[in-house]
This record gives C-alpha cells, sequence and structure tokens, in this order.
C-alpha cells in the first residue's frame, strides 16, 4: 500500500469529470486500498479518485467517530438516485487544506453504486454521510465546495486559503 499525493485547489485536475470503471481490475483494487490508506492518514472522512490525480468514478468514505470501529465505504460508479430535505454542516475538503465552510445540502441520499467486489448496492443515508456522499459525487463531477459559496464567501474562502498556505510554509 501507498500513500498518494492530495492535488490542492485550484489544481485543473479538480476539473476534470471522472469517467466510469469499466471492469474492477487488481490495478483499481490496488487504487481503493491507497486511497483509503491516504484519506485515513490525511485524516479525512472522504476521498475521490481525482483528488489524487485518477479521473474514475471512484470514491471512499468513513464517517465513523474517532470513538468509533473504522467503518469504510467504498463506491465505484456511483449515482445519485434520491435527493431529499436540506441540512447545513461546516464541511472541510482535503483539496482545500486548512479551510471549513457552511454548506447547504440535501438531507437525504439515496445512492446506488459497485463495491470492491462489482456487486451493485442501494444505500439510503442522511446526516454526514449523506454530507460526504454528495460532496465526493460533486468531487467526480469536477465541482468543488468552493462552487457552493456566495460569491463573498468565495472571496473569503480565496484569503483563508492564502493565510493557510502561508502559515504552512512556516511549518
Ligand atoms: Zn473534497
Amino acid at each position: 500500500m501507498a500513500l498518494l499525493p492530495i492535488l490542492h485547489y485550484p489544481d485543473a485536475r479538480l476539473r476534470q469529470a471522472a469517467k466510469p470503471v469499466g471492469k474492477i481490475t487488481p490495478e483499481i483494487l490496488e487504487l481503493v486500498e491507497n486511497m483509503a490508506e491516504t484519506m485515513y492518514d490525511a485524516p479525512g472522512c472522504g476521498l475521490a479518485a481525482n483528488q489524487v490525480g485518477v479521473a474514475l468514478r471512484i470514491f471512499v468514505i468513513d464517517t465513523a467517530a474517532e470513538d468509533e470501529p473504522s467503518d469504510l465505504r467504498v463506491f465505484i460508479n456511483p449515482e445519485i438516485l434520491e435527493l431529499d430535505g436540506v441540512q447545513t454542516w461546516e464541511e472541510g475538503c482535503l483539496s482545500f487544506p486548512g479551510v471549513t465552510e457552511e454548506i447547504k445540502r440535501a438531507e437525504h441520499v439515496k445512492v446506488r453504486a459497485l463495491d470492491r467486489a462489482g456487486v451493485p448496492f442501494e444505500l439510503e443515508a442522511d446526516g454526514l454521510l449523506a454530507v460526504a456522499i454528495q460532496h465526493e459525487t460533486d468531487h467526480l463531477n469536477g465541482v468543488l465546495m468552493i462552487d457552493k459559496l456566495s460569491a463573498l464567501k468565495k472571496r473569503m474562502m480565496g484569503r483563508k486559503l492564502a493565510k493557510a498556505k502561508q502559515e504552512d510554509a512556516r511549518d
């Protein structure tokens, strides 16, 4: 297993829409393992393949709390079937290190995807898991959390990112 470098905004590859996975090969399974390891190492609760420079429709999510056992979920070729209700969550993103923003999304989501064995499953989720599924699906479509913000908040986020970068450079 290996840690993969995570692309940071405004890397153009984050804007590329990812393509469906054709066949689940050993290379795909290795990518999934590496993505999970990279997500846990960061640490983060979700990671999409195009965040590590692979334009394929795959993401991994683990929304278990720190005191809970890990709960890795793998989504290959995910499709959102239903969105319902509204919730606001303070979101972060491994491609926007050091910033979080309140983002409004659906409260409830129904998604269909393939698991690591290529078996289709459907999942209904709400709360943080629903947020993570929507956030990661956005990534696969080249959509980033900054796109969800008002013009004013986008400018504020730009400043926060610049500041986080300066602080990072000083470390
Ligand atoms: Zn993200």
